[in-house]
């Protein structure tokens, strides 16, 4: 009965509250591709694709393509069967975004099916997490005042965006500071500076007194040297996210001691190399973040699953849908402020 009978695909929009701006890219709305499975038991799985191009070079009109290749590919196969068909979907590597909602999806069928939550299928090791909430690039007034609404909201973690203007970046870090005591940071700067600047920006900052918990891919995601450059000539520990989007990827991060920590994202590596990734980095002694791309709160499930059930995280960054106007929360999860929780069935 637990035989996948139809795949559909469908696009959705959702428009950001306010445009959201990272180094060299502003959105203002997320065009994501919702997976639907049917079993032949009548049970369905959802899962969701948040492309990201600046990422990973994927499109959603290249995945719509893929419908018809996709369904053909899956009809037939059975959800208990899922290492298969996480290895059939692991050839989609051009395709992470839909990997990862296949994958999801597949599990997301199989749990319902048995009556259990996703988080217990991947091992259950965390009853809740929380997140923190993102500043994006902006004047220093408005990134102020955009701190201080997180912080009054309840996150005791604020991801900072720099990257554009070091100048403007250790300031408005200076003064968010100044509103935010007790809170913990992590700043990304999205490969916005080069080494030497991105050790700047570390020391200034720490000679203002102030911590930052994970400085998250200061420099280009090609230069693993000058990643490496960063970790050693700065106080903070170095996080990388689009020098890792593969588990060799991170292999090769491991070897070359060039990080403290790795973002895992679901978008960039799947259910698959998420898994693997989590393995690699307890075997070469790395610690993990998860972060999102813009996936709204049917998305976001798949990462707030992954990271209840394998509990493998000191920092989870999943706010994509706390950013955006959505009809309907669509998570199976509790969201609680900053705190995700399993639901209880
Ligand atoms: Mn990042």
């Amino acid at each position: 009965m637990s035989k996948i009978v139809d795949v559909k695909f469908s696009l959705k929009t959702y428009e950001y509250f306010k445009p959201f701006h990272i180094t060299g890219s502003v959105s203002s709305e997320s065009r994501n591709v919702e997976v639907e499975l049917v079993l032949e038991s009548g049970v369905r799985g959802f899962g969701e694709a948040s492309p990201s191009f600046r990422v990973n070079g994927e499109r959603v009109e290249s995945i719509l393509a893929l419908e018809h290749f996709v369904r053909e590919m899956l009809l037939g196969q059975d959800v208990k069967n899922y290492r298969r068909i996480f290895d059939m979907t692991d050839r989609l590597f051009a395709f992470p975004s839909l990997k990862a909602a296949l994958q999801f999806a597949v599990l997301d069928a199989l749990a319902e099916e048995v009556g259990l939550e996703v988080c217990h299928l991947l091992g259950g090791a965390k009853e809740e997490i929380e997140t923190d909430k993102t500043v994006g690039i902006d004047t220093i007034e408005n990134r102020v005042e955009e701190a201080i609404g997180i912080f009054r909201e309840g996150f005791r973690v604020i991801k900072i965006k720099v990257g554009e203007n070091l100048r403007e970046d250790i300031e408005a870090m200076a003064e968010i500071y100044r509103v935010t005591k007790g809170a913990e940071y992590i700043v990304d700067a999205n490969m916005g500076y080069t080494p030497k600047e991105a050790v700047e920006f570390a020391r200034k900052v720490y000679q203002m007194g102030i911590d930052v918990a994970v400085y998250e891919q200061p420099v280009r995601r090609e230069d693993i040297e000058g990643l490496k450059y960063v970790r050693f000539h700065s106080p903070f520990p170095v996080a990388a996210d689009e020098s890792a989007r593969t588990k060799y990827d991170v292999m090769r991060l491991v070897k070359e001691e060039a990080v403290d920590y790795v973002n895992i994202k679901l978008m960039k590596s799947g259910i698959s190399d998420a898994l693997a990734i989590v393995e690699i980095a307890k075997s070469g002694g790395l610690k993990l973040m998860i972060g999102c791309m813009g996936e709204s709160s049917l998305g976001i499930n798949q990462s707030v699953h992954f990271a209840l059930g394998t509990g493998a995280f000191e920092f989870h960054d999943l706010d994509s849908h706390l950013m955006m106007k959505e009809g309907s929360f669509r998570g199976k999860f509790v969201q609680d402020g900053p705190k995700m929780r399993v639901r209880s069935r």
